[in-house]
């Protein structure tokens, strides 16, 4: 079905949450084209409309409602109006530093309802002002697409990375060419993506892939992962991350099923059975997936990763905030967390307690580093967690992280 666009006025654009208080979100469209048989957007939780992957609705004033919320958090466009450096911006027009607030936030450009390069943006560019708008205000920025339609924008992203920062990710799921059409019918091809990303990385960008979903079944072969793992390492890939499918009751699952059953008939059953468990966050039974055999789409990705020489994990890029130790350790119990449980799935309760930690860090008011013994103490943290933090405080390493090899990989520097 041919696409059709609706344009829309928001009330509101930016997202964001007390959990990440460093990040900002947003979706610039309702609906995606790209029209991917998995797509998360299509689950009850976004109440989208009916037609997602054909009438996609863009919100035409979200340039204005992005630099509203700029100007309200006291930023101003400094890159603007030909200067280039605060102080020029400052002196010419403000005569006051106490106006002026640094950025405290990265702008992720994710998108849980739309994709940001899908076929609308050709025209309408909603992306891309926003990225001039990011730029003026020198607000760092994460993209994440399935179009090499994002290489249009590569003046502009090129131009943050040098003044702040910005990465951008592709996600790549499915080497054959079939089975891609099949799943992610109007998005670029794998090849195109990746060609991309290298096209990134000679820019001197950062820009790695996410394999998300890994379809089971379909995508978690040897023979695909172990392609695209291999396509990745050839194009320089900065990092790469794995996740497994989920398929949220009613309609992501069912739209998805749909697919299953038009195109791969022979595994619609197994696919059935494997979502049977119908939880609200759309997990696979794992009884049923042992059954099956199926890999581990994040431990079997961390190991290929290692085996690629490609990062596990994008590195964090920590914006211009008061405490940013708290940020680095947060980072670091973060990673530990993810590591036990996910990686190498030992000491469960343990991991969580230390992403429950990492959680507690992030939206930390006080220094860390400033903090006493018993000052720390006192934090809701689990003592499991505490002679972590110290080592790190401390020595500035992590022993876990050393023993896994990881622990250079966590942090831009820049
Ligand atoms: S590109 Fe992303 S948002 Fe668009 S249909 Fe695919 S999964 Fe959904």
């Amino acid at each position: 079905m041919n696409m059709k666009v609706e344009k829309i006025q928001a009330k509101t654009l930016v997202r964001t949450s007390n959990r990440s208080p460093h990040h900002i979100h947003m979706n610039l469209y309702q609906g995606c084209y790209h029209n991917c048989a998995y797509c998360n957007g299509t689950s009850d939780n976004y109440h989208m409309h009916d037609d997602f992957g054909v009438t996609i609705k863009a919100k035409i004033n979200a340039p204005e409602l992005f630099e509203e919320y700029l100007v309200k958090k006291g930023l101003v466009p400094f890159n603007r109006n030909g200067t280039t450096t605060l102080d020029e911006f400052i002196e010419s027009k403000n005569n006051s530093l106490t106006k002026y607030q640094t950025p405290k936030f990265l702008l992720s450009l994710f998108g849980n309802v739309c994709d940001i390069y899908q076929p609308a943006e050709e025209e309408l560019q909603l992306t891309r002002q926003l990225l001039l708008i990011a730029y003026d205000y020198g607000i760092p920025v994460r993209l994440l697409t399935k179009s090499d339609l994002a290489l249009r924008d590569l003046d502009i992203i090129k131009k943050i990375h040098e003044t702040s920062f910005a990465r951008v990710a592709f996600t790549v799921t499915l080497m054959n060419e079939n089975d891609q059409k099949n799943i992610e019918p109007n998005a670029s091809s794998t090849f195109s993506r990746i060609q991309a990303i290298k096209e990134f990385r000679n820019a001197s960008i950062p820009s790695g892939a996410y394999i998300t979903p890994v379809i089971p079944f379909i995508g978690d072969t040897e023979e695909n992962l172990e392609n695209i793992f291999a396509e990745l390492h050839r194009v320089n890939a900065e990092f790469v991350i794995t996740g497994g499918l989920t398929l949220k009751p009613r309609r992501n699952k069912d739209v998805f099923m749909q697919v299953i059953h038009e195109n791969y008939p022979s595994i619609f059953n197994k696919m059935l059975e494997l979502y049977s468990n119908n939880i609200s966050y759309g997990q696979p039974d794992p009884e049923i997936a042992h059954n099956y055999q199926l890999l581990k789409p994040v431990s079997e990705g961390y190991h290929l990763a290692k085996k690629h020489r490609i990062n596990f994990f994008e590195p964090r890029y920590i914006p211009n905030v008061k405490f940013r130790k708290n940020l680095e350790t947060a980072t670091y119990l973060a990673r530990i967390g993810f590591l036990m449980r996910e990686v190498f799935f030992e000491r469960i309760s343990i991991a969580h307690q230390f992403r429950q930690a990492a959680a507690e860090l992030e939206c930390l008011e006080s220094d860390i580093l400033k903090m006493s013994d018993s000052q720390l103490q006192k934090l809701p943290i689990s003592q499991a967690v505490i002679p972590t933090i110290r080592e790190i405080l401390v020595e500035g390493k992590s022993t876990y992280l050393e023993d896994k090899g990881d622990f250079g990989e966590l942090l831009y520097s820049k």
